[in-house]
């Protein structure tokens, strides 16, 4: 049973202080999919053909040239975000694939060496709503042991691409995980009935997101714009109710140089302002649970 529920916290919002008594929680997510994407190498039927590389290929067909554009984030463009995260002492969560993992012991390692939480992506880059339950739940299982047994880490967190009705259930049946984050639907995090047990969710934001630059942003300074007023709409309703803030990156596309300097600088910009709360999803699935669990 998957309900849909169109009135949520119906405008009574839980009042749950974060930890320090900051307002706002504010979550990074870095999706580390690369190498976990659509490939004839790896026995795909065809290609990955989302990207920033213009050449498209047939059925059967390797694109060394979109090959190449996904290798820049796992070669690259993750340790440019790590070195960012570093510089301001912010931890975050990476969405991991487990197939990029094991295509890159050494970023698998970093990941949790360098205290960011590693959250399941699934284990190939595949939308999840497109195979069987039997499918999703082979692929979730494999996903755990390999982050596992890269990271030193079993997740907590679990997001499918392209998550369906069954993606939850798996999570609660079989996955043994604190949270799921398959929704966009609310600031805050909340409860979900699932199969009679209290399971929960914490939302993702497809609009405070890199893929943006997929969908024709050209300048960093428009995404940066575009974080900083969310975070101050957010950060001034926090002040009568905590919020949570969350913003969605990839190592293909954030760690780009101009790119990754927006980040640079919207993670200054808000480490400015007293009582703002940079998380894990973890940290804030664990402190939720606590308070209102
Ligand atoms: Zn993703």
């Amino acid at each position: 049973m998957f309900a849909r529920d169109f009135a949520g916290y119906a405008n009574e919002l839980p009042i749950v202080e974060w930890p320090g008594g900051a307002r706002l929680a504010l979550s990074i997510s870095v999706n580390f999919e690369e190498g976990a994407e659509r490939s004839v190498a790896d026995g795909d039927p065809e290609s990955e053909q989302h990207g920033e590389a213009v050449i498209r290929t047939g059925p059967g067909v390797r694109n060394t040239m979109n090959e190449s554009y996904y290798e820049y984030g796992s070669r690259v463009g993750i340790w440019r975000l790590l070195d960012v995260f570093d510089k301001h002492s912010v931890k975050v969560t990476f969405l991991a694939c487990g197939l990029a993992l094991e295509k890159n012991p050494k970023a698998a390692a970093a990941i949790t060496h360098r205290g960011h939480e590693p959250c399941s992506h699934g284990y190939k880059w595949t939308d999840h709503c497109s195979l069987s339950v039997e499918e999703q739940r082979r692929d979730m299982l494999r996903s755990i042991e390999a982050i596992e047994r890269t990271t030193g880490q079993r997740p907590v967190g679990w997001y499918p691409r392209a998550a369906d009705v069954h993606s939850r259930e798996l999570a609660v049946e079989e996955g043994g995980f604190l949270y799921d984050m398959i929704t966009y639907n609310e600031d805050l995090p909340y409860f979900v009935q699932v199969k009679g047990k209290r399971f929960l969710t914490i939302p993702y934001s497809l609009d405070c997101n890199d893929s943006r630059y997929w969908r024709g942003i050209v300048e960093p300074e428009q995404f940066l714009r575009y974080l900083k007023a969310t975070f101050d709409q957010l950060y001034e309703e926090a002040q009568q109710h905590p919020k949570m803030m969350s913003v969605g990156l990839h190592c293909r596309s954030s760690g780009l140089p101009a790119r990754a300097r927006a980040v640079d600088q919207f993670i200054g910009y808000a480490k400015q302002f007293p009582g703002v709360w940079f998380a894990r999803r973890v940290d804030i699935a664990r402190w939720w649970i606590e308070k209102l669990g």
